[in-house]
Parts: structure tokens; C-alpha cells; sequence
């Protein structure tokens, strides 16, 4: 089973309240057309609103809390575990939720040990992303940046409006030895860092990065769908040790 996982959340002056739901939905609909339909997968109904706290201020944005967030994966979680589904895959688009959705999953996981689960960020894992985004976009362009941009230029035009800002890359910046994303992160707000909501530079956004964007993403998580498929994950041995 798939769970797409997005948000509601304010992604500058130019992208739509709900970008990151509307890829997770798309790129799992692509994939779900992609794979034979004879394979044994289905998919639920999107989760739109996910835990936004970080974009709290700049209007439009909506958000559940974080246990909100872990019941609602443990409830409809452990409702899938019952009705004999194997694995549970949670295909996310939002960066702000990922550490959440993987303690959710591994609570999950500790009272269903025989459903494999499994959470994913959408950007993280499908080959070749990187090489399309110039430096420091591909680093440092965390929220309706060039990437966010062009995705959606090439999904659906007619949501994008015409600013192109590059914001939230200048400063104020973590203290030195600290991160905003990686190595001791430091849990950072949108509103420290940019005005108009943006984190990157979304100027060079294009209609045909983003379709390369897509097929990449398409790629990388049919790919995996179709080896989890095929797999014994997760071993039999969790469930007997229990
Ligand atoms: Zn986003």
C-alpha cells in the first residue's frame, strides 16, 4: 500500500499552497500507471495537510501537530497490519515531516512487526536529481527553489505565477559547525531566514527541467516499488521474535 504524503503550506508568491501534495500525488499516480497491472499494489487517498510548523506565519499555511501526525500513521497504520497488507509504503513530500514520519513508521513498525514500513522522502533516493541542479541550488535550495519551481512549471502551469524570487540564501545563517538541513541541524524557521517564503533561488525555473525532474523521480521510485515487490522485506524473523 502507498500513502502520499503532502502539506499545506506557503511556498512563496509563485507556487501553490499545496505543491509538495500535489508531486507526492503525481508521481505516485505515475508510478502506480507504470508498473504492470497485475502487481499486488494499491494506494490510499493523499494526506493534504502534514506538520508545517516551520512555515507558521506566512498565510495560507495549515498544519497538524506532531502527534496528531503519529496517530493518525499509527491508526490507519495498524488498520492496514490487521487487513494482512505486507508493507506500507509513505511517499512524502515535504522536507519538514521526514524525521517525523520515520519515528511514526518505527512506532508503527514495533506493534505490526510482520508490515514491513516503510517512509520516504520524494526527493531523496531516485538517481540523477542532483545532477540536474547547479550548486548552491542543489544544496541550499530547500522551499520553492529551482527544483520546486520547474516541477511545477512542467505538472501544472496555469498553478504558477510569475515572480521568481531567490530569497532565504543570503543570511542570517547558523552558527559556525551548524547546519540548517544536515549535520547538526538546527531546527530553523522560514521566517529566520527568507521574506517572502522562498528558500533558493527560483529565477532559472523551466517547464523542461522539470519534466526531466519528473521522469527521474518517476524512475527512481518505480524502480524501488517494483524490488520491494519482489522482496522479502520484511524478514519473517521480526514477527517470531516478538
Ligand atoms: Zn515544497
Amino acid at each position: 500500500m502507498i500513502w502520499p504524503w503532502g502539506a499545506v503550506e506557503q511556498h512563496g508568491p509563485q507556487l501553490p499552497l499545496g505543491t509538495d501534495a500535489l508531486f507526492a500525488e503525481r508521481v505516485v499516480d505515475a508510478v502506480l500507471a507504470r508498473l504492470p497491472s497485475e502487481r499486488p499494489i494499491w494506494r490510499l487517498p493523499l494526506q493534504a495537510v502534514g506538520f508545517s510548523p516551520e512555515h507558521h506565519g506566512f498565510p495560507g499555511t495549515l498544519s497538524i501537530t506532531a502527534g496528531q501526525l503519529i496517530d493518525l500513521v499509527m491508526t490507519l497504520g495498524s488498520q492496514l497490519a490487521e487487513a494482512g497488507f505486507q508493507r506500507l509504503v509513505l511517499l512524502n513530500g515535504h522536507g519538514g515531516q521526514i524525521a517525523l514520519l520515520q519515528a511514526a513508521a518505527r512506532q508503527l513498525r514495533a506493534t505490526a512487526p510482520r508490515m514491513g514500513v516503510l517512509p520516504c522522502f520524494l526527493w531523496s533516493g531516485p538517481e540523477g536529481l542532483a545532477d540536474l541542479l547547479p550548486e548552491p541550488e542543489r544544496r541550499d535550495g530547500l522551499h520553492a527553489g529551482l527544483a520546486e519551481t520547474s516541477l511545477m512549471l512542467h505538472l501544472a502551469p496555469e498553478l504558477v505565477g510569475s515572480d521568481r524570487p531567490r530569497d532565504g540564501l543570503d543570511g542570517p545563517l547558523p552558527p559556525t559547525g551548524w547546519s540548517l538541513e544536515r549535520e547538526a541541524p538546527c531546527a530553523w524557521l522560514t521566517q529566520d531566514l527568507s521574506r517572502s517564503g522562498v528558500v533558493g533561488d527560483s529565477r532559472g525555473a523551466e517547464a523542461t527541467l522539470g519534466e526531466q525532474l519528473f521522469e527521474r523521480l518517476v524512475d527512481g521510485w518505480t524502480r524501488r516499488l517494483e524490488a520491494l515487490l519482489v522482496s522479502d522485506w520484511p524478514p519473517n524473523g521480526a514477527a517470531e521474535h516478538r
